[in-house]
């Protein structure tokens, strides 16, 4: 897929309507984010749905305060807390997965920020692309776990992607108005994460608590882990290549432990662009929901002159091998990214359960690449049956790891 790039006037003219959102994850922290922004400029959005994945009561709030048209949980057990506090306001209410991707393609949506986390964002995401929807792609593992599937559905549809996260966004700008041919490199910046100072053998004892101790971005549990064990830079790396069409050996990773360069795009005239700001993710998320244009106000200005060193090192794939997992996925391709995602959740949420240490994610992950089977071309089901498997196999795998 080259980089969707639309042209200014085509902004100009889409904009002038209000543009209605389905917020799916809107009780987490891209959503809240991405619901500030939308109140924040009524004359552009309105949230037409809300989702969340079990916080009822958040959710129930959320509702409240932006009066969607509907509002979906996805644990079906929390239905009726969530159909009895909204019924008296006129708030349609839903439950389940089914629910969750009727209402990413439902008619009175025309974007859908995939604000979710983890592979439960691939179905409500899927089924957005084939009815046309656009997308402001938050949720990385739609196109980590399944980016060739994904791929293909968006040649056959209308819907255009915009990229939410910061370093997919910093790219995006960077390559407007420029040619794919001129591209030399993507450099996807890294702040290193918690541990970036650490000596090997502290780094594999770190605790959970450690790890969610993020230097710059303020972002959820599962992320902050990912950040910690730069899994989430091989994400990135994996979701740049399928999102900007570009040769794996193409995109490299800086560490830049201030993050206020998001990323840059290398040229072959031997220019480099990049894109700066705080960190705050309300920009990037303004840009996807504006489609490529600038919502004035959506965060804080950068006062350059408090940053007077900005610094750059090579990232440490032997303190950090998840890191590797991005090139390995993208050479073996198939479900191999999709077995290294289904192994992950699994062994994050041990680790901040406390029930295995910092070294024993990239272990689960490793095991479960030699445990579950590869598939060439997988298809959409393909994909349902090797997470599966690859969390038994992690989950198993987790259990018999006994923490110190
Ligand atoms: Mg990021």
């Amino acid at each position: 897929m080259p980089p969707r790039r639309l042209k200014g006037n085509d902004n100009a003219i889409k904009m002038s309507q209000k543009k209605n959102i389905a917020v799916l994850g809107a009780t987490g922290s891209i959503g809240r984010q991405g619901l500030d922004i939308i109140s924040r400029n009524p004359d552009k959005f309105r949230a037409t749905v809300l989702s969340a994945g079990r916080k009822v009561d958040e959710l129930i709030a959320l509702a409240k305060e932006h009066r969607p048209r509907l509002a979906v949980i996805a644990d079906e057990t929390l239905y009726p807390t969530l159909r009895d506090a909204l019924a008296p306001l006129g708030i349609e209410t839903a439950a389940g997965a089914a629910a969750l991707a009727a209402a990413a393609e439902a008619d009175d949506v025309d974007m859908v920020l995939t604000a979710t986390v983890g592979y439960s964002g691939l179905e409500p995401t899927v089924h957005a692309i084939r009815a046309g929807k656009d997308i402001a792609l938050a949720n990385k593992e739609t196109l980590v776990v399944a980016g060739d599937y994904v791929r293909r559905l968006l040649k056959d549809s209308k819907s255009r992607v915009f990229p939410v996260d910061s370093e997919h966004s910093a790219i995006y700008q960077c390559l407007q108005g420029e040619s794919s041919a001129s591209v030399r490199r993507l450099i996807i910046t890294a702040s290193g994460g918690p541990f970036r100072t650490w000596e090997s053998s502290r780094i594999e004892k770190a605790t959970a608590s450690d790890a969610l101790k993020h230097p710059n971005w303020s972002m959820g549990a599962k992320i902050t882990i990912d950040s910690a064990t730069m899994l989430n830079k091989a994400f990135e790396i994996i979701e740049a290549r399928h999102l900007f069409d570009i040769e794996p050996a193409k995109i490299r990773a800086v560490v830049h432990p201030q993050s206020i360069i998001h990323s840059m795009v290398e040229f072959n005239d031997g220019g480099i662009k990049a894109q700066l700001g705080v960190p705050d993710m309300r920009l990037p998320i303004a840009y996807a929901l504006g489609e490529a244009s600038r919502i004035a106000g959506a965060s804080e200005h950068l006062r350059l002159e408090q940053f007077a060193n900005l610094t750059f090192e090579e990232p440490d794939a032997k303190k950090f091998p998840c890191l590797t997992l991005a090139h390995l996925a993208l050479e073996k391709g198939g479900n191999t990214a999709c077995i290294i995602n289904g192994a992950n959740e699994i062994a994050v949420d041990a680790f901040l359960h406390d029930l295995i240490s910092f070294g024993d994610i990239y272990r689960t992950i490793t095991h479960a690449l030699e445990h579950v089977d590869f598939i060439a071309t997988p298809d959409y089901d393909d994909y349902v049956a090797t997470n599966t498997e690859a969390r038994r196999i992690a989950a198993e795998y987790v259990a018999n790891t006994h923490f110190i």
